[in-house]
């Protein structure tokens, strides 16, 4: 068992946590804590005074100023599936993990405005399904749903598989409640669409991964549910060609792309092995591999034809069919039921975890211009190849963000195998053609130190005098995403 808590407790801090939230809401048991202290990817685990579970906002800003006063770091916490070490304390200060958990409600949901308020730690599930019984739907989407909260998704500012049509959360939030660093309490719930009255307080604390507040509740766009999809797996002649594919369906569509995922030989290869009940959408070797969905929902295209298909699936199947004979689309399997269509998802989102269980491998999350992403992909996998790594991409492709895990080529020891170097070739890669080192991941503490080495001077000073002039003492999340300077 892990060394969970953190035995100096001189001044009674944990007393005074119970004082605020209640002593059933203070965990300080190890068997209890440490789950809360032991990051999605087991590389990061730490110690704690604390997990203090608070039920409201007033009890949070209680929760802050206390901790202000007492120079205690605060680590807030969602679901526990970020994947940058950002929801575990450091070592070496005295922090309390301030877990959001409890603050489930889903305050209001307004049908007619297509808004929604829900507490910080409702989970993206709960969201989706509550929006879905009016008809609506929350359209940020991906494999940790079922866990992951929406206080996370926003300090994350979470993207996933729909991004290319609605936007990463930050385009979904209208509005705010947060606990600022000194224990004030900022209330943005208007839900307005337009509201230009100085600095947008929200966008700041979005994205922020809890270095400048604690996000207790927000607002968030609905949107019409879709009567109609088209979900698809395409094996494409290239990369290259991906992208035509990509905006003829874009063009044919009026903007109906939902996701367009790419998905290669080597990742369909691992997820197979790792999970065997998922069967290979095509049968023989994919080119390149493409999980396509396109959705709409105007009543129109959800009409069924004479022949008993859908209007929407038969156009995509007729655009689909004029691709394959431009030798653009070598084969394709449309779902035909809303289980293929399941089956299609589950293996997409399966990666992560097959890529986990099948052995060691160095997670890269990175984006590119569209237009650059093949050049990248060419150069940068021959790269890997001559270094002793075999890449496992796949990548939100319509986003330009590919997910780029290295893992050891087979008969290889990965142990032995130069990662610095093959982070350092990436990362020169990205900057010549003007990626990011960080799509939608955020940095936590496993990216401080590119960081430090690629994020523009001039805009990282700029973030550290915000973060000094928010958080004084240096309380909110302190070593997370700004590197020490
Ligand atoms: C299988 C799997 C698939 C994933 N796929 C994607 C994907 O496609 N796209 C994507 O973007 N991410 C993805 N992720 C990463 C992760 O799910 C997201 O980052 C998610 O938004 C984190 O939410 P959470 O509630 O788990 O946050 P946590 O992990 O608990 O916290 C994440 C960060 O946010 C801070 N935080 C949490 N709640 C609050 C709050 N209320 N106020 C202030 N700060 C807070 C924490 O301190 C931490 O820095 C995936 C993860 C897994 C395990």
């Amino acid at each position: 068992m892990i060394e969970a808590i953190q035995n100096t407790d001189a001044g009674g801090h944990v007393d005074a946590f119970r004082a605020i939230v209640g002593e059933a809401h203070v965990l300080t048991q190890p068997e209890d804590v440490a789950s809360y202290l032991t990051d999605w990817t087991g590389l990061y685990r730490s110690t704690a005074l604390a997990v203090v579970r608070p039920g409201t906002t007033g009890e949070v800003a209680e929760l802050i100023k206390l901790c202000n006063a007492r120079n205690i770091a605060v680590v807030p916490q969602g679901g526990r599936t970020g994947l940058c070490g950002g929801g575990v304390p450091l070592a070496g200060r005295a922090s309390v993990v301030v877990s959001l958990t409890r603050m489930n409600a889903i305050r209001s949901l307004d049908p007619e405005g297509r808004t929604v308020t829900a507490e910080a730690g409702v989970v993206l599930e709960t969201l989706h399904d509550a929006a879905l019984k009016q008809g609506l739907i929350f359209p940020l989407m991906f494999g940790a749903k079922g866990s992951c909260t929406v206080g996370g998704n926003l300090s994350t500012n979470a993207g996933g598989s729909n991004v290319v049509r609605y936007g990463n959360t930050r385009e979904l939030c209208l509005g705010i409640e947060a606990v600022m660093p000194d224990g004030s309490v900022i209330n943005a719930l208007t839900g307005l669409r337009k509201d230009n009255t100085g600095y947008d307080l929200k966008d700041l604390l979005i994205g922020a991964e809890g270095t400048l507040g604690i996000i207790t509740a927000a607002v968030f766009k609905l949107y019409p549910a879709p009567r109609a999809r088209s979900t698809a797996f395409l094996s494409v002649d290239k990369l290259e060609s991906a992208l035509t594919v990509l905006n003829r369906l874009q063009d044919h569509t009026g903007g109906g792309v939902e996701a367009f995922e790419y998905m290669p030989q080597p990742a369909l290869d691992v997820i197979c092995k790792v999970f065997p009940a998922i069967r290979r959408p095509l049968a023989g070797k994919v080119a390149t591999g493409i999980l396509v969905e396109v959705a709409s929902s105007r009543p129109h295209d959800g009409e069924e034809m004479q022949d008993g298909s859908i209007r929407l699936e038969a156009e995509v199947m007729e655009l689909l069919g004029g691709l394959m004979e431009e030798g653009l689309v070598l084969d394709a399997m449309m779902a035909q039921s809303e289980q293929q269509r399941a089956d299609l998802w589950k293996m997409r989102e399966s990666i992560l975890e097959a890529i986990t269980e099948a052995g060691p491998a160095y997670h890269l999350d990175i984006s590119l211009p569209l237009a650059r992403i093949a050049r990248f992909v060419e150069e940068m996998d021959a790269e890997m190849d001559r270094l002793g790594f075999r890449p496992l991409t796949v990548g939100h492709l319509g986003d330009g963000n590919l997910h780029y895990a290295l893992s050891a080529t087979e008969g290889r020891e990965w142990n032995a195998l130069p990662l610095e170097t093959a982070k350092e070739k990436v990362f020169a890669l990205l900057a010549e053609l003007n990626g990011s080192f960080s799509a939608e991941h955020g940095i936590g503490q496993s990216k401080l130190s590119v960081m430090t080495k690629l994020k523009e001077p001039a805009q990282l000073a700029v973030m550290r005098s915000i973060k000094c002039a928010l958080d004084i003492n240096n309380i909110m999340n302190p070593g997370k995403l700004l590197p020490p300077g």
